[in-house]
């Protein structure tokens, strides 16, 4: 049996299927899950509606995140379809491509509001939206990164919103810990996706990071997605406000080491 066998998870964030998103909606399905797939906007559908019929998924639906009203309209809909949710995650960041290049200060108050508004404030929008039809037990979780607690260069505005997603993960889980809903951040080494590409210098990091993390290895959407089900799962069911690193262990070494002594360590 799998794992998530009888839970209803709704995953958000689908752009195609290189998306952590699919990583965890592949990984679902396979545990057992009924899934449900939310992208966001027109021009992605054509992508995300073929990747939704190979997991069976019956229910894809629309939503910008910066809409209110298309928040509300998604979590009817979702209502009317499952009946009641019991894993939501949330796969959705957003920072226009002069905002992760060239120095932090250039940030722009546009820009800063932009990235806050699609890659943190709309955690929160969803949770409230979708909190009324959440079974006790249920699963939220998001995707960030290690550069919101270290400086990751070119990752500028989206660092710091990936900060208040973190601290809002664990507001939330507050929250909601009464009601037995957990709340979780995922923090995953770079991967080569839609969004990564749009960072600075991502080429060049995600080179250096296969070097210099002690597994010496990247990171798969394949792995986020074995780290959702287990956040997803009741395998996890006192774990709640955490950031669980995917990252073959980089964020736990505090001096890098120049490639010639790694490689004699490896040796
Ligand atoms: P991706 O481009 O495949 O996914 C980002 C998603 O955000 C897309 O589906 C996009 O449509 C969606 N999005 C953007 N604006 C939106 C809006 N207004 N409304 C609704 N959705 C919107 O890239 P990804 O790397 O899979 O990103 C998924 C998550 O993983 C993001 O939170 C990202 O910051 C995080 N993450 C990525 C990496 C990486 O290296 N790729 C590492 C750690 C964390």
């Amino acid at each position: 049996m799998g794992l998530l066998e009888g839970k209803n998870a709704l995953v958000f964030g689908l752009a195609n299927d290189k998306s952590i998103a699919w990583g965890i909606t592949q990984a679902f399905h396979r545990e057992g899950a009924k899934l449900g797939i939310s992208y966001a906007g027109e021009m992605l559908e054509r992508r995300v509606k073929p990747l939704a019929e190979k997991v069976g998924c019956q229910w894809v639906e629309e939503c910008d995140v910066t809409s209110d009203e298309q928040i509300a309209a998604v979590a009817e809909k979702a209502a009317r379809h499952f009946g009641r949710v019991d894993v939501l995650v949330h796969s959705i960041a957003f920072a226009g491509r002069d905002e992760l290049t060239g120095p932090f200060y250039n940030t722009t108050r546009d820009g800063f509001k932009n990235a806050m508004d699609i890659s943190v404030y709309s955690l929160i929008a969803m949770t409230k939206a979708f909190l009324p039809i959440l079974n006790p037990g249920a699963s939220i979780m998001c995707l960030t990164y290690y550069g919101s607690v270290k400086v990751a260069p070119h990752y500028n505005v989206m660092g710091v919103a990936k900060a208040a997603l973190e601290s809002s993960t664990r507001y939330l889980a507050y929250d909601l810990g009464p009601q037995k809903i957990r709340v979780n951040a995922i923090s995953a080494g770079p991967i080569r996706t839609l969004a990564a590409a749009g960072v600075g210098g991502f080429r060049d990091m995600y080179k250096h990071f296969a070097d210099m993390s002690p597994m010496r290895e990247n990171v798969t959407i394949d792995d986020v997605g074995n780290a959702a089900v287990f956040l997803a799962s009741d395998l996890s069911a006192r774990i709640t406000g955490e950031v669980l690193y995917v990252d073959s262990g980089f964020n736990t070494v505090g001096v890098q080491m120049t490639g010639k002594e790694n490689q004699e360590k490896s040796e």
